[in-house]
């Protein structure tokens, strides 16, 4: 079991991710008291009669109130409202930080809400998550082993980085830290574009005459490859708004290469096409031997 490190956390939406942040944290017996806020009172009720936070408010700037840490964990495109919501309440000892899937969007919305970015902020990433929604979905081990990504700004304060590296170290994870350019770039080419090409390959299908007999037709590896695109549509659209100069360029790179191979199956370029997979393989088997991944055992 942990040292107690935060007093009094709120947690602003209460979901899956901000959910799962605080059953870890209580069960490695890391924080005091937890305020859950949110819109919606039955959602904060149902949190509430889980166990996963002690009080609620729908009040965002009476739920911040003597907190020693504030956890944004709502979608991308209330990030703002938020901020606007915190920013005349912020004190100089409540550290803030936030877990949304984009960077640069998360600190225009900062700038945009507090004029002089805070110290005590602190943005990160968890990247750790399923395709579902809601705190029924929150569970506590969601991140162990997994890596969280902080991008301190150069005002946040050596302070608040380390209490928001304690916390989700706390909860079992990985914490690294990297610039916004450099993990918007990486998180659209790692988990975004993987995401647009599972709800656009199924979209392709639902919409083609046959979508009947195709999905039955469909097994383990469609099931694999398809995953993610039974996740939530309004993060994916906040997201994809939020990161769209990286997304898109991935986009196009990726489609470049789609119409290459397209190109080599229709000129029977039997050399280009084995190269190409003999490529993807390696890549992906050194991927899973550096994670230990055996997924034909899951
Ligand atoms: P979620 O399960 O839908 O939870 C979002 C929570 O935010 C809900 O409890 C919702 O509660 C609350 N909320 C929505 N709009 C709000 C507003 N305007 N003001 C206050 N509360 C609001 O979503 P999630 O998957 O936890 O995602 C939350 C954040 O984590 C997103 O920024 C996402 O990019 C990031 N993230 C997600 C994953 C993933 O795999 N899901 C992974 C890493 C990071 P009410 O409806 O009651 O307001």
């Amino acid at each position: 079991m942990n040292q107690q490190i935060i007093n009094k956390l709120c947690i602003i939406g209460v979901g899956l991710i901000g959910g799962s942040l605080a059953r870890a944290l209580k069960k490695a017996g890391a924080v005091g008291d937890i305020v859950g806020a949110g819109r919606d009172v039955a959602h904060l009720e149902k949190a509430k009669a889980l166990g996963v936070i002690d009080h609620f408010e729908t009040d965002i700037s009476l739920a911040v109130k003597d907190c020693d840490m504030v956890v944004v964990a709502v979608p991308l495109g209330a990030m703002q409202s938020v901020f606007e919501q915190i920013a005349p309440v912020i004190t100089n000892d409540m550290i803030i930080t936030d877990v949304g899937s984009a960077k640069g969007s998360v600190v225009k919305a900062a700038q945009a809400a507090f004029k002089d970015i805070p110290a005590t902020l602190v943005p990160g990433h968890p990247i750790a998550g399923t395709e579902k929604s809601g705190v029924e979905a929150s569970f506590p081990e969601l991140y162990e082993n997994r890596r969280i990504i902080i991008t301190p700004l150069e005002t946040s304060s050596t302070t608040a980085i380390s209490k928001v590296k304690s916390m989700w170290q706390a909860c079992g994870a990985d914490v690294i830290e990297t610039t916004i350019e450099h993990h918007d770039e990486v998180l659209a080419a790692t988990s975004h574009l993987p995401h647009m090409l599972a709800f656009s390959l199924v979209d392709t299908l639902a919409k083609m005459d046959a979508k009947n007999e195709i999905f039955d037709f469909a097994a383990g590896g469609f099931r694999d490859f398809t995953r993610i695109a039974s996740s939530d549509p309004d993060m994916w659209r906040d997201i994809c708004l939020a990161n769209g100069d990286a997304l898109v360029e991935m986009i196009k790179k990726f489609s470049d290469d789609l119409q290459k191979l397209s190109n080599a199956i229709e000129k029977n370029d039997s050399t280009y096409l084995k190269e190409t997979f003999e490529r993807a393989k390696k890549a992906r088997d050194e991927f899973c031997d550096s994670k230990n991944i055996n997924d034909s055992l899951e």
